[in-house]
């Protein structure tokens, strides 16, 4: 799949202030710093980087929404993991996400965005298997390649596969990405191309 037009559609604050569902949906999300705006933005490859808006004040902390080709929605949702915010509003932060990944009836699946310089996290770990639990369709994005040789890299996906095999029988689709190189961006393309042409949203 070719993105030959994208756009900032609007932002949602929780589920029912999201759009319409008239598109399919691919969500994404992963920690602070995971490198998730990079990625947005290397795979939608504008002339202007989309994901800016997602980090502009009092958009950071909501969904927000990217209007591609005029026929599917990518999602950026916040960073879960937030040390620095209050308890209280770190289990508001995690109500609405939780909330649109259980019921938004229009998302396809979500892109899982982990670290690959690090062995495997809890958090990253804890939110996988709840997603797995809960039957929403996702994929792992290992991301930052290049910053390490690629056995670092194997080790570390191999770890993280270990991990979840205590829990799960099936590994999820796996992909491994640079936003400095374009490592897996075709591929992951080539993914939301194909669950396009299954989905009958
Ligand atoms: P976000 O907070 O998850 O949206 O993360 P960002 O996309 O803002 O990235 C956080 C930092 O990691 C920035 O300094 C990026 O330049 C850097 N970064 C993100 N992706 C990559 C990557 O694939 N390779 C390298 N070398 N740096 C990256």
């Amino acid at each position: 799949m070719q993105i030959h037009k994208a756009s900032f559609d609007i932002s949602a604050p929780d589920l029912d202030s999201c759009p319409a569902p008239e598109f399919p949906e691919f969500a994404f999300i992963g920690r602070s710093n995971v490198g998730k705006s990079s990625l947005i933005n290397a795979l939608a490859n504008q002339r202007k980087p989309l994901a800016d808006v997602s980090k502009t004040p009092g958009r950071t902390q909501m969904i927000n929404y990217f209007r591609i080709n005029d026929s599917w929605h990518l999602v950026d949702l916040p960073g879960y993991g937030f040390a620095k915010v209050s308890g209280k509003k770190q289990h508001k932060f995690n109500e609405f996400v939780s909330d649109y990944l259980l019921n938004r009836e229009n998302l396809v699946c979500v892109f899982a965005l982990i670290d690959s310089r690090h062995s495997p996290q809890k958090l990253d770990l804890e939110f996988t298997q709840w997603m797995m639990e809960c039957g929403i369709p996702f994929v792992l994005v290992f991301t930052k390649a290049d910053k390490m040789k690629p056995g670092a890299v194997k080790r570390n996906v191999d770890a993280f596969h270990q991990a979840m095999r205590e829990w799960c029988e099936g590994l999820p689709r796996t992909y491994i990405t640079s936003s400095s190189t374009g490592a897996g961006r075709k591929d992951i393309l080539e993914f939301i191309g194909q669950a396009m042409d299954n989905t009958s949203i």
